[in-house]
């Protein structure tokens, strides 16, 4: 191809400078080496006539042609380009957001799960303490039998001239000398010492109001004023005073006074206690 000044007779330049810049893109992409050659600025600038025609009308046609086709298509390409980057963007973005949002979501839940434990910890614990304060308040409150494991021998109002009155005032239990006596309930003592035909005796005021009282004991473990709990040994059996034998004699009584008597197996059952 022979580059020389070029005569104007067969050039049209507004085409050529028009369609250069394109090619010159698409040269610069670099493609295939026949665009390139035609890309080439010089040939738009100076051709010979014939033979710069020639190329111009064969050569040139088919490049613009192809050079319209592929700028086009890789304009398509690089929009598309654009727009998957845009989309895979897009798409990072969301995930992103997704794992701040799952993270978010875990961290709250821990903490919620945490605060559920704690919780459930502070209403057990009360529940345990209320459970502890009912079990104390029941204990306290609680009767049982004045010599452990006893049975009665001679019931209440039992007739014989034994008594003073002609009548039992209470109930005998049955104790061999030397067993342990327990205040029924929880009260406080109110008499403690001699009682004449009671022997060594013992008179508590329970908690309730009412009063208990055992008699014939061989030795007194408590003083008037002493509060006592259920349970708690005051003293131990014996056979002393108006006694012809070994046990242990029990009142209920609705004052401290002798003849205020009242069924202590009754006052027992009514207490709870197995007799
Ligand atoms: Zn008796």
């Amino acid at each position: 191809m022979a580059f020389t000044r070029a005569t104007g007779k067969h050039r049209r330049p507004s085409r050529l400078t028009r369609k250069s810049a394109s090619m010159a893109g698409v040269a610069a992409l670099a493609t295939t080496g026949v665009i390139g050659g035609l890309a080439s600025p010089a040939l738009a600038a100076d051709t010979t006539a014939d033979a710069a025609h020639t190329v111009q009308d064969t050569g040139l046609t088919e490049a613009i042609v192809i050079g319209d086709s592929l700028a086009d298509e890789i304009a398509a390409q690089a929009d598309q380009q654009k727009r998957a980057a845009a989309k895979a963007e897009a798409a990072r973005k969301a995930e992103a957001e997704r794992k701040a949002e799952a993270k978010r979501k875990a961290e709250a839940k821990a903490k919620a799960e945490a605060e559920a434990r704690a919780k459930k910890e502070r209403e057990e614990h009360a529940a345990k303490e209320r459970a502890a304060r009912a079990a104390e308040r029941k204990r306290l409150n609680s009767y049982t039998l004045p010599v452990a494991g006893s049975v009665v021998t001679t019931g209440y109002k039992t007739g014989g001239n034994l008594w003073s009155s002609g009548s039992h005032s209470g109930v005998d239990f049955r104790a061999a000398s030397g067993s342990s006596v327990v205040s029924v309930g929880a009260g406080t003592v109110v008499e403690a010492g001699w009682g004449g035909a009671y022997g060594n005796n013992i008179v508590i005021r329970m908690n309730d109001g009412t009063y208990t009282q055992y008699g014939h004991l061989s030795s007194i473990g408590v003083s008037v004023g002493q509060a006592v709990t259920s349970g708690q040994q005051i003293g131990v059996s014996g056979s002393t005073g108006n006694s012809t034998g070994p046990h242990l004699h029990f009142e209920a009584r609705t004052s401290p006074e002798y003849g205020s008597d009242m069924d202590p197996v009754a006052y027992l059952r009514a207490h709870g206690v197995n007799v």
